[in-house]
């Protein structure tokens, strides 16, 4: 923790008032912030170099050196989508560290859940299709939230997309709207594998994966759900994990209706 006190002096220079301020910095909060500042600087660092790796990587694919035999062709695929991946594990990196520094400004506007819900839609669309699963939705026409589309978008990408790739095929995953008191209340639900629940809260640490092979096998960083957190914490929401064992697992959203336009109550004994 931190101290810091202000004397100041009445004219004859004898102590007046005393300000005292604790500022509350905890060591954890501190070595957090040095993790997101080193982790910063180097996602910096590696942005230019990736970039030229994935542009001489691009133009031998094109051909531009000449015809590659397959087994060039062969590696030459490999290594530039082992450069895309390593660009996107860098700019989430960066992205979460901006976020958590309060350096990502939100452009708040007027949306409907279904607006949100349709942008969603046609991200996930054609992985779901890859992946065999049918996508629900479900949102009231009536209700209208002030938030940064894009960033709400990303963060239900982000929870769609898991539900997916942790869906076997033929499974569903349902997203659903509702106001919820002075909230509304997103729940994204699959019928895959669920989450353990001593891990619910874990897995929005970054980097935190159930399952160690996770991160071979569906190819993720990590990084997804410290962003959607990060996101819905910094529109004055919130987002947890619920799971029955085996039986899928739900992430659910609650962001702040607009003040003077009291939604009808809905009364959802699941939720808190
Ligand atoms: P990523 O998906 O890139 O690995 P996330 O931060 O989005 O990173 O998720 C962290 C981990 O949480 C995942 O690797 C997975 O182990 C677990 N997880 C997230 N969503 C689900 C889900 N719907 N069902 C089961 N496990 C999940």
């Amino acid at each position: 923790a931190a101290l810091t006190a202000s004397i100041l002096r009445d004219r004859d220079g004898r102590p007046d008032v005393t300000i005292g301020m604790v500022e509350d910095i905890s060591e954890r909060k501190e070595v957090e912030r040095l993790k997101d500042e080193l982790v910063s600087v180097v996602g910096h660092e590696l942005k230019t170099p990736l970039t030229s790796i994935r542009g001489s990587l691009g133009l031998l694919e094109a051909g531009v050196a000449g015809e590659l035999s397959v087994e060039a062709a062969d590696m030459v695929r490999i290594a530039r989508e082992n450069t895309e991946r390593l660009t996107r594990l860098v700019e989430e990196t960066l992205d979460l560290e901006r976020l958590h520094a309060g350096r990502v400004e939100l452009e708040v506007r007027s949306v409907t859940p279904v607006d949100l819900l349709a942008a969603t839609a046609q991200v996930v669309q054609p992985v779901a299709d890859a992946a065999g699963v049918a996508l629900e939705w479900q949102a009231p026409g009536d209700l209208e939230l002030f938030v940064d589309p894009d960033r709400i978008v990303q963060a239900l990408v982000n929870l769609v997309g898991n539900a997916i790739k942790f869906s076997p095929p033929g499974a569903s995953v349902r997203t659903m709207v509702k106001a919820h008191g002075a909230n509304v209340l997103i729940s994204v639900m699959d019928e895959g594998r669920g989450i353990p629940p001593e891990q619910l809260e874990a897995v929005f640490e970054r980097f935190r994966q159930v399952d160690a092979s996770d991160h071979r096998e569906k190819g993720g960083t990590g990084l997804g759900l410290p962003i959607s957190r990060a996101i819905i914490e910094q529109h004055a929401g919130r987002i947890w994990a619920e799971s029955e064992p085996g039986a899928g697992a739900t992430f659910r959203i609650t962001l702040p209706l607009p003040q003077g336009k009291p939604p009808v109550a809905v009364y959802d004994r699941r939720a808190p």
